[in-house]
């Protein structure tokens, strides 16, 4: 019998899950899929296999509408019906926000429940939802290890400087300072590099997760120093829809002149902005690099202006650059991005291999390439599990695993 880990990663809408063999140190990838259209009439349960192929697929007739609670029982009722002959050792989430408190993923108790739901008001759009499938797990089955992973976690080891916000003790005291997000992904990456280049990974590496949130992170010697996402995941570069960094002036002229709210606002930064609000076609990168229309043209500019930008701010931040990643949908999928970044970055010492970068690498940089340059399929469920597995098991150092990497959920 073997134990299996649940990598549970809720939305507002949905829930994506991946379930990993627990027996075998590499982890390997069972099962994956999502339950969509959550709060809706028709949820759909998806199941792929390893493979990628659909082995199960079933629809919410039910009335109401499924929410969180019954998505994760018809999860569990599924992968008890599947996976008779395993056993669920414990369930891994995904937590956007563990605050100043949370340095490393933690096992869930009450208590901990208790203080990350006071972290709400720091990640409204996603923290509450991340919560709701550990508290339905702990109602159906109180019996199993729960463990939270966060998004924060992995930069709070930042210079205390890279966290500060010139702003008074009053305001800062009360936790306002910068966070940093997609911790996961860049923890993944920091423990895959030295695979991919010994050398780069004990130096200085500026990795970019180009998703529909996008963000990057400077490592030095597979530590994070700095990143563009600050106190929320709306700052630093422009995303599918969110704007990124904004003079914070801008609000408050949109708040005399306009005479927009909180709540009208945060709708403009989080939906209507980025690349969807300046090309007013799309969030999607795959539409705007096909479509001939102008819109879509400044829109990609502005996102490889602005990426260009923040590269050279974490070199500084850095004190060099050795290695530039590439991960996440955009930068594993978009070699017409990643041509641009680098060629933006020729004064960094970057030069990119054409072949290399058409063939989505894994290295696209040129032999004269001073800077080393790498495309490496992020892995966030992976490094989810590896830390559920050792939290749930009670040890402290992180396992990091040699060999072929599992696929992504996919997003
Ligand atoms: P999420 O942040 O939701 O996990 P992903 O990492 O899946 O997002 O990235 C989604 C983005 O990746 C979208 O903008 C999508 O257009 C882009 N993308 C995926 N495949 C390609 C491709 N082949 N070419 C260009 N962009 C792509």
């Amino acid at each position: 019998m073997a134990d299996v880990i649940l990598v549970l990663n809720a939305g507002s809408s949905s829930i994506k899950f991946s379930v990993f063999d627990a027996a075998d140190r590499a982890l390997p990838l069972l099962l994956r899929g999502q339950v969509a259209g959550l709060y809706v009439e028709n949820a759909r349960l998806t199941v792929l296999d390893a493979d990628g192929k659909e082995i199960e697929s079933r629809d919410w007739a039910g009335t109401p509408a499924l929410d969180h609670d019954g998505a994760v029982a018809w999860l569990v009722d599924f992968l008890r019906a599947h996976k008779g002959d395993h056993q669920l050792a414990a369930v891994g989430h995904r937590v956007v926000h563990g605050g100043e408190r949370y340095a490393e993923a933690v096992r869930v108790t009450p208590e901990v429940i208790a203080v990350l739901g006071r972290l709400a008001p720091l990640a409204p759009l996603h923290q509450p939802h991340n919560l709701k499938p550990i508290e339905a797990v702990a109602r159906v089955r109180p019996d199993l290890p729960q463990v939270a992973c966060f998004d924060t976690a992995f930069h709070r080891a930042q210079p205390e400087v890279a966290q500060a916000f010139a702003l008074p003790p009053s305001i800062t005291q009360r936790g306002v300072r910068r966070y940093g997000f997609h911790g996961l992904s860049y923890e993944y990456i920091a423990g895959a590099l030295p695979r991919f280049d010994a050398q780069g990974a004990r130096g200085r590496a500026i990795v970019a997760h180009l998703g529909n949130g996008a963000s990057m992170c400077a490592l030095v010697n597979g530590r994070s120093v700095a990143s563009t996402m600050g106190f929320t995941a709306v700052d630093g570069l422009p995303m599918g829809t969110r704007s990124g960094t904004l003079d914070p002036g801008v609000i408050l002229y949109l708040m005399d002149e306009l005479g927009m709210d909180a709540r009208a606002i945060e709708t403009l930064i989080y939906k209507q902005s980025g690349l969807l609000g300046v090309s007013g076609i799309s969030s999607d990168m795959r539409a705007l690099l096909a479509s001939e229309d102008e819109r879509a043209r400044f829109a990609i500019a502005l996102y490889v202006y602005r990426i260009g930008r923040e590269l050279g701010s974490l070199a500084a931040a850095a004190g060099g650059i050795d290695t530039l990643v590439f991960t996440a949908g955009i930068g594993e999928n978009a070699p017409a991005i990643r041509d641009r970044v680098c060629r933006d970055a020729a004064w960094l010492g970057v030069r990119l291999d054409e072949a290399g970068n058409a063939a989505h690498g894994p290295r696209i940089s040129a032999p004269s390439s001073r800077v080393s340059v790498w495309v490496i399929p992020t892995n966030e469920e992976l490094m989810i599990a590896r830390h559920t597995i050792r939290v749930a098991r009670g040890g402290r150092a992180a396992e990091p695993v040699a060999g072929p990497d599992t696929a992504r959920t996919p997003s």
